[in-house]
């Protein structure tokens, strides 16, 4: 029994991990699968427990068949479903091509953005990962394997279905042709929290990727001040002539130290660094390399661990375009609370897929990340779901590890459609993980 958790540290349990090399050998696991049934796991970047299975299996599935290929006239990219973003990455941009839509770590795989159908900085433009999908290859409870379309109710149910419908063994997927690796970036900054979205709402259309730091621990007249980082593709013509275009090599990562202080990141520290951050961010248009314009965090392995021994929750939720008030009530009460959050990000989504149980919708999206020993945070937190569900809003099953059952459906309003197909897909219950259980799912 080897003990997982989701990338926030919170809530570890047993399960026996196991990493099939081949779809033969993923089948047989499926069908011999225990009575706690079995969840494809990626590189663990869901923050709770979405890829946990307490009692069952857990497939590692990134050395399953790992392949990947380009349609260089179409920028159609096949991979297999361990494929990680970083790797992709690393082949497709010096050919001039970038991934249809990249979370905020390049360590994901292709199972794991179906999975959750991710999101970047560029939904309000591109929608999410699962608007660029070709087909899928899904194995099912069945043993067998299944190619999905988008015509195919089965395949809206796995975007965004978290494993529970199978495992994504391939997938094919439209990328982006680029000139060049590096983004030409816009920095402004927001007076307060109505000026982040006036801004937002007024010029996000201009910019592909698009995104707002958020400062929280500021009050009165400057409550939701943020600074504005607005990005797109630089061409050819915008950067130095000297050296290739296109070239991809992310600065050597740094390890985060092993154990950090419980209470590192508090107040005190939080509140520095927002001041140093938003001082920092002068008006101001610069080229940077992809991995520090998308995946900041990226350079330092394991920062999760900077939260301590508690581990940290992320808090993600959505709420329609109408619903600004909402957005406001959640970070007022966050900000007299004085909570602490390392680097809140607020983004503004575009339509959504098909996806049944995909977490984007036409609206504002605020992430926030928070220690999880914070006194009253589960009280907290429960008052915000309420305010989020009777908005029309929901919580991201990706990042969730707390919220109760009875507001899934409320937030998930075509819950009851994805559990008919997921019933047909899976009618014994073959694909389950910590999250399924928790939420009845
Ligand atoms: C620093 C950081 C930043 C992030 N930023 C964003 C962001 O900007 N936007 C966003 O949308 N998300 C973001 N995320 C969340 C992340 O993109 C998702 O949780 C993603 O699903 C993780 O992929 P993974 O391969 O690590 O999957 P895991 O965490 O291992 O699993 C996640 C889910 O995918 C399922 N799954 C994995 N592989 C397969 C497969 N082959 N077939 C079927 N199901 C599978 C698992 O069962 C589980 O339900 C971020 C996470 C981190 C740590």
């Amino acid at each position: 029994m080897t003990f997982l958790t989701g990338w926030g540290r919170t809530a570890p349990t047993p399960a026996t991990l196991v990493a099939p090399r081949t779809v033969a050998e993923l089948a047989a696991l499926v069908a011999g699968s225990p009575p706690r049934g079995l969840i494809a796991r990626g590189l663990g970047r869901a923050y709770g427990d979405a890829a946990q299975n307490a009692g069952g299996l857990v497939a590692d599935l990134t050395r399953l068949e790992p392949r990947w290929s380009l349609d260089p006239a179409t920028g159609v990219v096949t991979a297999s479903g361990g494929t990680s973003l970083h790797d992709l990455m690393t082949g497709l941009v010096p050919k001039g091509w970038f991934v249809p839509v990249t979370p905020g770590t390049r360590h994901v795989t292709v199972g794991g953005a179906v999975a959750a159908d991710v999101h970047g900085k560029n939904h309000h433009l591109d929608s999410s990962f699962g608007a660029h999908l070709r087909s899928l290859t899904l194995l099912t409870a069945d043993g067998t394997t299944r190619v999905l379309t988008p015509s195919d109710e089965a395949f809206w149910a796995t975007v965004g279905g978290m494993g529970l419908t199978g495992v994504v063994v391939e997938a094919s997927f439209g990328c982006v042709p680029i000139e060049t690796s590096r983004v030409a970036v816009e920095v402004t900054r927001t007076r307060d929290l109505d000026h982040t979205l006036e801004v937002m709402a007024a010029t996000d259309d201009g910019h592909r990727y698009t995104v707002a730091w958020v400062d929280l621990l500021t009050r009165g007249a400057r409550m939701g001040r943020g600074v504005l980082t607005r990005g797109d593709h630089a061409r050819r013509d915008e950067i130095p002539h000297a050296g290739d275009p296109l070239a991809f090599a992310p600065a050597a990562r740094v390890a985060a130290p092993p154990w950090a202080p419980d209470g590192l990141l508090n107040q005190v520290t939080v509140r520095a660094f927002n001041q140093a951050w938003y001082a920092k961010a002068r008006e101001r248009r610069v080229i940077q390399d992809i991995a520090p314009f998308f995946h900041p965090l990226d350079f330092m392995e394991g920062w999760n661990r900077m939260y301590g021994s508690r581990g940290f929750v992320q808090y993600q939720f959505a709420v329609p375009f109408g619903a600004e008030g909402t957005l406001r009530r959640v970070v007022s009460r966050l900000s007299a609370e004085g909570v602490v959050s390392f680097v809140p990000v607020l983004k503004r989504f575009g339509p959504g897929t098909p996806g049944m149980l995909s977490f984007p919708l036409p609206g504002w999206t605020l992430a926030l990340d928070i220690p999880a020993g914070l006194p009253g945070l589960a009280r907290l937190l429960r008052v915000f779901d309420t305010w989020v569900a009777e908005a029309g809003g929901r919580l991201y099953l990706a990042k969730d590890a707390r919220m109760r059952a009875e507001l899934l459906p409320v937030m998930y309003p075509r819950l009851a459609e994805w559990a008919r197909i997921r019933r047909r897909l899976d009618p014994e219950g073959v694909f389950r993980s910590d999250l399924a259980r928790r939420l009845g799912l």
